[in-house]
């Protein structure tokens, strides 16, 4: 028998766990190895005063029974089935100036209400709904890499993107806040605008939905790091080497071939193979010592302002959890700025859906403001004084409350404010970039783009991770991780297509 090839993969995030266990399971051995004392990377959370904070899941796609990527996820162990799942009645409620609109995933439901909103905007609402009932009929092919997506398959799903093809042309090059100002109503253009981060393109925000809509976009129970943990364990019960709290210092190269690397402990670790499922501008400059170069990332990331990626502050609250608070619920405030953005509105997110969350009588609530990479250098800065930084935070957190109280002032007995993390945090805990939580977005005016991780000049090294496909987000991490093996596996001519592919369509509406 033939020994296995050892695959040595950095970072034990999403990717990197995707990553390890489908080598485990295709004849691979993988050393997963992690810079943190927990793994999941950015899929996260954390406690403070004794309340679980979750640092990340909003909507998770691939959570619809008989998906492709609902496959995967189960393959993986992040859950068994659908009795891990939770969906939420909506994925946003939006009250403007006492207007509430709701993006229901009953979407019937919503076309009614939004009409009842806004009669004159009636045939643009309607256009709307139409769009997302397109999106839910299309299903992306996220088992395998395109370059390895046999032909009969590639024509069967452009035959099906035919049929849709209108929504998603007049939806990719438009941005959200572009799309919502054709609303006459200032209550739709409020919601539509904020329902995901304002520079990304319409069909992000129509793919969101539609995913919500079809029940392919909810939560697992637990949350976050609790799913995280589920894939640590399958990965270290097929046999898998998890190794934590092991910052990778460098990358080994001989002879123009990765294979190895040392950690920050000088410890060596070699193998057949280098994965790096982490952000590639660190791998590369960090990692690879800036010896090889991908232009189509480092272009990009030179210029925060034409290729943003999403960040933020997420603020957590200790509240009661009988107070009816519909989650997640946006409300318009009295403007304030925060790391250089403008804040108009404040999201909360009550996690009284969750019992995982309870504490007693109370839950955890939290607060996304949005932050890009062109902020960052303003919390670079400000972190050189612990003081300032600390102080900053605090100021932040009081401003919040007090919008949070004004708009909803029932809350005021139980509120207790837990924690603020800042992009610093999470560059602090994973190095990723400008403390970005996904990829690049898809905006507009810059097309969706797919990288396949070979770095010209390397061999036997794959890039990995949210940054290969934009914008990012756990379904893209996922996949990647598994594409780096497939692509291993078909070199080794090992069996590279991993998946029973049960889906035949997402669902007709
Ligand atoms: C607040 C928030 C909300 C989000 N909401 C959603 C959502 O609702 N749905 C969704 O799909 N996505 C969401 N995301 C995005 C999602 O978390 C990411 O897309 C995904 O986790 C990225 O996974 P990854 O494995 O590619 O990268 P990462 O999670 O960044 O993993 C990289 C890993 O590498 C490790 N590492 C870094 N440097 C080293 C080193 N030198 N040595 C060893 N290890 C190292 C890091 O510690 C990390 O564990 C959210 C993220 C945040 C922060």
């Amino acid at each position: 028998m033939t020994e296995r090839k050892t695959i040595v993969i950095i970072g034990g995030g999403i990717s990197g766990l995707s990553a390890g266990i489908y080598a485990e399971q295709h004849g691979l051995h993988a050393i997963v190895i992690e810079k943190h004392n927990i793994p999941g990377g950015l899929c996260t959370g954390w406690d403070r005063k004794g309340y679980h904070i979750d640092g990340c899941i909003h909507w998770l796609t691939g959570t619809k029974d008989k998906t492709i990527l609902n496959e995967m996820w189960k393959n993986l162990h992040a859950f068994k089935d659908d009795n891990d799942i939770l969906q939420l009645e909506t994925w946003g409620s939006f009250n403007y100036k006492g207007t509430v609109v709701n993006f229901y995933r009953d979407i019937d439901k919503a076309e009614k209400e939004w009409i009842s909103i806004s009669p004159i905007d009636r045939k643009r609402i309607h256009r709307f709904f139409n769009m997302v009932r397109d999106f839910c009929k299309v299903e992306l092919p996220l088992d395998l890499p395109i370059s390895m997506i046999p032909l009969k398959r590639l024509l069967g799903l452009g035959f099906k993107v035919l049929s849709v093809w209108p929504s998603y042309l007049r939806s990719m090059h438009i941005s959200t806040t572009r799309y919502a100002k054709k609303f006459k109503d200032p209550a739709l253009r409020f919601a539509l605008e904020n329902v995901q981060p304002g520079p990304g393109n319409l069909f992000s925000m129509l793919y969101s939905y539609s995913s919500v809509v079809i029940g392919d976009g909810g939560i697992p129970k637990g949350g976050s790091k609790a799913m995280a943990i589920r894939m640590a364990d399958y990965f270290q019960e097929l046999g898998g080497t998890l190794l934590l709290n092991s910052p990778v210092n460098k990358i080994i190269v001989e002879h123009k071939t990765a294979s190895g690397v040392e950690l920050l402990d000088g410890k060596v670790i070699k193998g057949d193979y280098v994965v790096s499922c982490l952000d590639p501008n660190y791998a590369l400059n960090r990692l690879l010592l800036g010896q090889y170069s991908l232009p189509l990332i480092s272009k990009k990331i030179s210029k925060p302002e034409t290729y943003p990626t999403p960040s933020c502050c997420l603020l957590s609250y200790a509240i009661d959890k009988s107070l009816k608070i519909p989650t997640p619920y946006s409300f318009k405030c009295e403007p304030f700025y925060v790391g250089g953005q403008y804040i108009d509105h404040i999201t909360v997110r009550n996690y009284a859906y969750d019992k995982s969350f309870d504490r007693d009588d109370k839950t955890t609530m939290t607060v996304l403001l949005d932050q890009y990479n062109f902020n960052y250098d303003f919390w670079k800065n400000l972190r050189k004084n612990p003081v300032k930084y600390r102080k900053y935070k605090e100021d932040v957190q009081k401003a919040v409350t007090a919008r949070i109280i004004k708009h909803i002032p029932e809350i005021k007995a139980s509120i207790e404010p837990l924690d603020v993390a800042t992009p610093i945090t999470l560059t602090r805990y994973t190095n990723t970039t400008k403390g970005a939580y996904m990829g690049f977005l898809f905006t507009h005016n810059k097309p969706m783009f797919a990288h396949n991780g070979h770095i010209p000049g390397l061999k036997n090294f794959y890039l990995s991770g949210q940054w290969m496909q934009a914008p990012g987000g756990l379904p893209l991490a996922m996949a990647n991780g598994k594409f780096a093996i497939q692509r291993i596996c078909k070199k080794e001519k090992l069996n590279y297509i991993f998946s029973k592919v049960t889906s035949k369509k997402k669902q007709n509406i």
